[in-house]
């Protein structure tokens, strides 16, 4: 290797007098203006790249096993949605790439997603956009209202899609929406009444058209529509719409259509087990119609599955496993501060004991493991101990402290 005689930079010539400063390599130099100028052309470069992977392509695109695997890493249990957002998603896909030459045209694949609140339906969708890399937006359907009324326009869905995807309209037709508590728009009663259902029946014809897929005008800040307004046109023809609800009390619409189907293809059915301490896993469209979705949307959302409550094995699962569970996301944050952070067992049932015991689900795992931990997040960073081990009675302490009982004693 050649001896440098004096030090310039490799790229531009310039002496290190000349320079702010001079990094040194094995064989050559670069000053700190050929080092901005390299990072912003690979940053444009990557950008650019990141851009053009939004035009899918086929061969890259993950099979369903292989997206059932990713969701797997995240999300606990309910297999049965992800196998079924699985197909949808590759279906999707599929979709987006058919050949246009011939009749055949692949229909849409959005999805509902019924099960208990704070079971993964929103996680599930979260997880689909982020392996997808595609931009995702959650809204909430009790927020809408049909136009015109007090309440966020239909539209105002897009306005969020095109906010995730930095106003990059493309990016945001092929992106992910969910609509959480798809449930809460049911309609009210099956008689059409005088007074008109504008948060309910209202909004659900407004949905019809973005569902179906056509060309809508988004106001790109959101809220209400107003005339002088300039408006972004989103078509809704790629974007998968992701629907998720409760249903609370659908398990009585499930009992009564098993119970009283006794003829033809049920009748065969007669003999087989149901297993009625989980009757969600039977539920099918017409128990959406009778919960009160009209069945135009009902049929604009082909894709229908369930997700299971999470009992304490699943609880305890979720506090430790996943790719970013709770349990692991605290010890990168004491690792951060080069402590070493470790937990008795019997301080994971003990939570999960406690967010059974509140009624808090999944939801509450994190607000407890934080009331856990607030003491330690406070003083461990000034003391800096090599470790730090958590047992049961000190978890037990803490937590009896914390806010979180006070909150629930003064109930
Ligand atoms: P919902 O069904 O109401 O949409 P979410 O997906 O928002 O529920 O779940 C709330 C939180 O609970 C998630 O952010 C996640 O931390 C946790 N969670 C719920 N279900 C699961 C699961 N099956 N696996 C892993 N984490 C879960």
């Amino acid at each position: 290797m050649a001896k440098k005689e004096f030090n310039q930079c490799s790229f531009c010539g310039r002496s290190e007098k000349e320079v702010n400063m001079l990094i040194s390599g094995l064989s050559a130099d670069i000053c700190d203006t050929c080092a901005e100028q390299a990072y912003q052309i690979v940053k444009e470069s990557l950008e650019s790249k990141h851009k053009s992977s939004l035009g899918i392509d086929r061969a890259k695109l993950p099979d369903p096993i292989k997206i059932k695997e990713y969701l797997d890493g995240y999300i606990i249990g309910q297999d049965n949605a992800k196998r079924y957002l699985a197909v949808a998603v590759y279906n999707h896909y599929k979709r987006i790439l058919q050949e246009k030459s011939d009749d055949i045209e692949i229909e849409k694949s959005n999805i509902i997603l019924v099960g208990p609140t704070g079971t993964g339906k929103t996680l599930l969708a979260r997880t689909i956009a982020k392996m997808l890399h595609v931009p995702f937006a959650i809204v909430d359907a009790t927020v809408l209202t049909e136009a015109g009324y007090v309440g966020e326009d239909i539209e105002s869905i897009l306005t969020r899609l095109l906010q995730a995807s930095d106003y990059d309209v493309a990016a945001a037709e092929r992106g992910i929406v969910f609509i959480d508590e798809i449930d809460k728009i049911a309609r009210k009663s099956d008689n059409p009444s005088i007074t008109r259902d504008v948060s309910g029946e209202g909004v659900q014809q407004g949905l019809l058209k973005l569902l179906e897929g056509s060309i809508v005008n988004v106001p790109p800040q959101g809220g209400r529509k107003h005339p002088d307004q300039k408006m972004i046109a989103v078509d809704t023809k790629n974007i998968l719409f992701v629907c998720g609800g409760a249903f609370d009390g659908i398990e009585r619409k499930i009992a009564q259509r098993l119970n009283t189907k006794v003829v033809g293809y049920a009748s065969s059915m007669k003999n087989v087990d149901i297993d009625r301490e989980n009757l969600l896993q039977y539920v099918a469209p017409q128990d959406l119609k009778s919960f009160g979705l009209i069945p135009e949307i009902i049929g604009r959302l082909p894709i229908l599955t369930y997700l299971d409550a999470l009992d304490k094995n699943a609880l305890r699962r979720i506090l430790t496993e996943p790719k970013n569970s709770i349990i692991k996301q605290y010890i990168k944050l004491f690792k951060m501060d080069d402590v070493e952070l470790s937990f008795d067992l019997e301080v994971y049932e003990y939570i999960v004991d406690k967010a059974i015991e509140y009624k808090l689900g999944a939801r509450g795992l994190r607000s407890i493991v934080e009331s856990i931990m607030m003491d330690a997040m406070f003083t461990i960073p000034s003391e800096k101990p090599a470790t730090l081990h958590i047992t049961k009675e000190y978890a037990k302490e803490q937590l009896e402290k914390s806010q979180l009982v006070k909150l629930r004693n003064s109930q």
